[in-house]
């Protein structure tokens, strides 16, 4: 059965990329009837970061790409993480010095970087020199440059294979390897060693992960066969790009970071979805149209490499900005209202325990704004006037900017007819009786009052009624916030900017 893995550097905020490859890791091996492994890569120690591996099960399981192994969950290849499999390396590395395919190398990091820099200013190939090969220490350590600790570096032959396999791009051809560290001086192994036999140890079948490791792969390809190990196959992503073509990266893109999604208020199962159209064709709906709405398990169902792109998809932060609004509405409303409470809290719209009756009166609100936001963070300004009261709500400029000369004889009209209506009784939005105070209600009475009796436009004469009862521009439907805040707080508000 295939065995595939993600294998995230917990080097920071996890990248979108990680997702990315987990989703399409995930689609195949959920097909397939397969495990899903998640390694964390931490051998990196200068770019270790503490607090990257919570954050990376955080919000894989906030998008429920979620694994089969891994370091948190064990598995029968335990342990998950590479720090703690140093002793699976030592012998790798024995072995491939005493076949003499890897040699010791004592060059300082000083001596490395001259050599470099001489190396570009004559504009010759980069790379190992070979300074230490077929020396033995004491011989090293007769020249400059010299370090106590030395590195492991394979030997890689003129003739080394630089073509390989890839599901999605059939054969690819990289660069030449140059001697490759794969031991380093803390006694940790480079990514490429480490990935190299973490991947055989665990009986990965499939390797899919960026293109930016394609140039790597004709150096894994070499260490299987050094090792006499059958490689797995491999498959290479193209990496996600800005709109004008640049790689989506952390240091200058916000939306590089998984974070960042469930911050801006996204619906994780609108990312996985947005994700899932990167570099891959939409199905096709019964009458032959592209249907670009659908679920994790729809996309599994019909998965093939042959169907991914290798054109760098554009990251279209539009485009999810819509489908994260497809998915809103099609929310049921308990479920809906229920997503808005960190966002409100946030905003210190609802406190930490909001009561029994400000629960009930989000889900009315919500019920209002489902089909107005895209993002869940766009809710608060919507709701905050329904939990202000009536003596705090704010009027904003731009309300205020709104209002013409009329308003005053707006706000009379208003307030004499809804005085005429009733305060229902029982539950909100229950009463439906003439006369009482609910939406269709407070409409007919508005629009006789002001629009007929004044001779105004609708839009024109509910202006201050907006501005009075959300002190907003732009607010919830004027009718039904009305009859959530009630007759008491509505007469309130609309008095209150009469003045
Ligand atoms: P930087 O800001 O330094 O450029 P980065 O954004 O390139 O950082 P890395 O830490 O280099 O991020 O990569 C983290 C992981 O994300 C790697 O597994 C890499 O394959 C993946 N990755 C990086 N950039 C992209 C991208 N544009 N599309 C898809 N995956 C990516
Ligand atoms: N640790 C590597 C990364 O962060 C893994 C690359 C691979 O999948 O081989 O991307």
């Amino acid at each position: 059965t295939p065995r595939l893995r993600v294998a995230p550097s917990p080097t920071g905020d996890p990248h979108v990329g990680t997702a990315y490859m987990a989703l399409f890791n995930l689609a195949f091996v959920r097909q397939e009837g397969g495990r899903f492994v998640l390694r964390v890569e931490d051998t990196d120690r200068a770019r270790f970061n503490p607090t990257s591996e919570a954050q990376l099960y955080q919000t894989l399981t906030w998008l429920g790409l979620t694994w089969d192994e891994g370091p948190d969950i064990g598995g029968p290849y335990a342990p998950y993480r590479q720090s703690e499999r140093l002793d699976t390396y030592r012998p790798y590395v024995q072995r491939l010095i005493d076949d003499g395919h890897a040699y010791y190398c004592w060059c300082s990091s000083e001596r490395l970087a001259a050599m470099r820099d001489k190396q570009q200013k004559l504009k010759q190939p980069t790379g190992y020199d070979r300074l230490c090969y077929g020396k033995t220490q004491e011989e090293r350590a007769e020249l400059d440059g010299y370090s106590e600790t030395p590195v492991v570096r394979m030997l890689v032959p003129e003739d080394a294979p630089t073509t390989f396999e890839d599901v999605i791009r059939g054969t690819v051809s990289a660069p030449r390897p140059d001697d490759q560290v794969i031991l380093k001086a803390d006694g940790f192994p480079t990514y490429h060693l480490a990935v190299v036999v973490d991947d055989h140890e665990m009986g990965i079948t499939h390797v899919v992960r960026g293109e930016e490791w394609i140039s790597s792969t004709p150096k894994h390809v070499l260490l299987y066969q050094w090792l006499g190990l059958e490689p797995p196959k491999f498959a290479h992503m193209p990496l996600l790009r800005n709109e004008n073509k640049s790689k989506i990266s952390k240091r200058k893109n916000p939306w590089a970071r998984l974070t960042w999604f469930e911050e801006q208020g996204y619906l994780p199962e609108a990312v996985v979805n947005f994700l899932g159209l990167l570099a891959y064709p939409p199905a096709k709906g019964e009458d032959g149209t592209e249907v670009e709405k659908f679920t994790f398990a729809e996309f599994s169902r019909d998965f093939a490499w042959s169907k991914v792109n290798t054109v760098g998809p554009i990251f279209d932060l539009k485009k999810l900005d819509w489908l994260n609004g497809q998915y809103i509405r099609d929310l049921e409303l308990g479920d809906f209202a229920s997503r808005l409470i960190p966002f409100l809290q946030r905003e210190g719209v609802l406190g930490e325990n909001p009561s029994m009756g400000e629960l009930a009166r989000l889900k009315s609100v919500a019920e209002q704004i489902q089909t107005r936001i895209n993002l869940l963070s766009e809710a608060a300004p919507m709701v905050r006037p329904f939990y202000t009261s009536d003596e705090e709500l704010e009027i904003s400029e731009d309300a205020r900017a709104g209002l013409k000369e009329d308003a005053p004889q707006v706000l009379d009209a208003a307030i004499e007819a809804l005085e005429g209506l009733e305060s229902p009784k029982g539950v909100l939005g229950e009463a439906r009786e003439r006369n009482q105070w609910h939406a269709e209600q407070i409409e007919a009475m508005l629009r006789a009052a002001v629009v007929d009796g004044l001779g105004l436009k609708p839009r024109v004469a509910f202006g201050p009624l907006r501005a009075a009862v959300s002190g907003q521009r732009i607010s919830p439907p004027l009718f039904e916030s009305m009859e959530i805040l009630g007759k008491a707080s509505t007469l309130t508000r609309l008095r209150r900017l009469r003045g």
